[in-house]
């Protein structure tokens, strides 16, 4: 697994966080929204097949509070508790991934880069074998972009490494794209506990999410290259999606697509996700986390 520490770029100007649009504008796009929000969960999977990624579940794992010894009750209780607050937002987060994913936009500018994005593992497969330091295909990077399909797990758990977030490393199958396609896979992303998604910028986090994605893709970062596969995309996508988010870049669109990922997966938005102990017995389990502190003693 890879600690990522510097992926989020907290520099975002602020317009970010303001309507762009025109109160006339903004008028035509709900009207225009509304006409398409009764597409299916499977029109919309259609109308953005690229980065078709399965939430196999949200869980808390090895919970406990390590990072500071004199954590508050309500810390502790943060930490061992996924809210449906949080979950919402990540599930919200992975709809303007997977839709800027989707966009010729996104696709013209990482094709289309002036400089190189590089491999940091050597590997070999069908399409022949790379050495340390090559630059990558990008159309090939797009491929598995747009094939990728597993199992994804979003855990948050214990670390005071001050990380934002670490995602498994997948087999390096750069030489063998089609393999990214394996819906029996399962991997994670992790969130350590002390970062309360709700606080992120949603691109921030959205591109905090599509690095650890390319580490669950089998790409690497290290010191020495510049320009990793991880690191590369970043840019690429925060410019795409900051566009998508302010509304400057096919709006209706996206108003249309927004929910995509609430919807299907709402089981999860049931309830908090909770860790029973320091060391979870079952990091899937969902419980109401008033009731269990309470019956805990841990809360009034
Ligand atoms: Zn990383």
């Amino acid at each position: 697994m890879l600690w990522c520490y510097c992926v989020e770029h907290r520099h975002l100007p602020d317009r970010g966080l303001r309507p762009r649009i025109s109160t006339f504008g903004k008028g035509i796009i709900m009207l225009a929204a509304k006409n398409n929000y009764n597409a299916s969960i499977e029109e919309k999977s259609k109308l953005y097949p690229y980065f078709d990624i399965k939430l196999d579940s949200f869980c808390v794992q090895d919970a406990d509070y390590r990072g500071d010894a004199d954590a508050t009750a309500e810390q502790q209780l943060q930490a061992r508790t996924f809210t449906v607050e949080e979950k919402r937002y990540i599930l919200q987060t992975m709809d303007l991934v997977r839709f800027t994913l989707n966009s010729p936009e996104f696709y013209d500018r990482l094709t289309n880069l002036s400089h190189t994005l590089n491999l940091t593992r050597t590997g070999s497969g069908e399409l022949g074998s790379n050495y340390y330091g090559q630059a990558a295909d990008l159309d090939r990077i797009m491929d598995m972009i747009k094939i990728g399909h597993y199992g994804l797990i979003i855990r948050k758990m214990a670390d005071s490494s001050g990380a934002i977030a670490r995602g498994d490393l997948g087999p390096f199958i750069y030489h063998d794209p089609i393999k990214i396609y394996n819906p029996d896979r399962r991997t994670r992303i992790h969130f350590p506990n002390h970062v309360k998604q709700t606080s992120r910028h949603q691109v921030n986090l959205g591109s905090t999410i599509l690095h650890e994605s390319m580490h669950n893709f089998g790409f690497t970062h290290d010191n020495t290259v510049p320009n990793s596969i991880p690191y590369g995309v970043q840019p690429v996508f925060e410019a795409v999606a900051r566009q998508i988010y302010n509304g400057e870049l096919r709006a209706q669109e996206y108003e249309a697509f927004k929910g995509y990922h609430e919807e299907k997966y709402s089981e999860w938005l049931l309830a908090d996700t909770l860790a029973l102990t320091a060391r979870i017995a079952s990091p899937d389990a969902q419980y109401d986390s008033h009731e269990y502190f309470e019956s805990m003693g841990m809360i009034e």
